[in-house]
């Protein structure tokens, strides 16, 4: 195969993407599968750092829409994403993965503390690095928690792994004629009002110029192919 295009890749998951046919938690076997195509990034020479969401247990804005105080439930989605993260450091340990979770709210007896020269070093060594709790503040989202965390470590590639296969021109589910774009400039995703993630999130990327490529994770083998520069998903920079 050719050589890597990204040395070093923050991938983002949504807590969902765990579930698999199940509407709650952990589907192990799902887990397992992701973990394998991490580590097949890994062994390729990517230096790799992952986001897991935590909407596969809780969503704070649910919790707040049943009632809950909002920034209490924005602390039980981010205490759901560090369940995910360390579902995924077993599932990567298992695999012979090297890996660490660090969380941006502290919790040091189950994982280490986010600290961003800690985290890369643990890159380098070639630890797949974990990235839990968000950005550790309520209201936020872990798609801007992938953001902040990408452009802190220096990412080559921000990677949104989603149920669809990319960016389309309007919703796919509701639109048999939706098109696929392959490749959007941040202000064209602005003008043309394309959902790609959250305003916040959208906002870090583009000022940062992060380049970010939208894809489905389901498609087996994706994850390496796209580091070989196969254009999968949509692109957007
Ligand atoms: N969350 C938060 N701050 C952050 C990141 C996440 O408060 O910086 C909370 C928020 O309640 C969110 C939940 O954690 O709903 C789970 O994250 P998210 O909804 O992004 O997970 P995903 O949709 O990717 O599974």
């Amino acid at each position: 195969m050719s050589e890597l295009l990204y040395r070093r890749v923050l991938l983002k998951l949504s807590g969902e993407a765990l579930m698999g046919e199940e509407d709650y938690g952990i589907d192990p076997k799902v887990l397992t599968r992701i973990a394998r195509e991490v580590m097949e990034a890994h062994d390729a020479g990517a230096e790799v750092a992952l986001v897991i969401g935590g909407g596969n247990i809780f969503r704070g804005a649910g919790l707040a829409a049943g009632g809950m105080d909002r920034v209490t439930g924005d602390h039980m989605g981010m205490l759901a994403t560090v369940i995910n993260a360390l579902a995924m450091q077993d599932a990567l340990e298992k695999l012979g993965g090297k890996c660490r979770v660090m969380s941006a709210i502290k919790i040091n007896d189950v994982c280490e503390d986010y600290i961003r020269r800690r985290a890369v070093r643990h890159l380098e060594k070639g630890r797949i690095t974990i990235f839990a709790a968000g950005t550790g503040n309520p209201f936020f989202t872990t798609d801007s928690g992938a953001a902040l965390r990408a452009i802190e470590i220096n990412a080559d590639l921000l990677l949104k792994a989603t149920k669809v296969d990319g960016v389309y021109d309007k919703d796919p589910k509701q639109h048999p004629d939706a098109v696929k774009l392959d490749e959007l400039t941040y202000e064209e995703v602005i003008a043309r009002n394309l959902q790609v993630m959250d305003t916040a999130a959208f906002a870090l990327c583009r000022d940062a110029r992060l380049p970010l490529r939208v894809f489905d994770m389901a498609q087996p083998g994706a994850l390496l192919r796209i580091l070989h520069g196969e254009k999968i998903g949509t692109l957007v920079r």
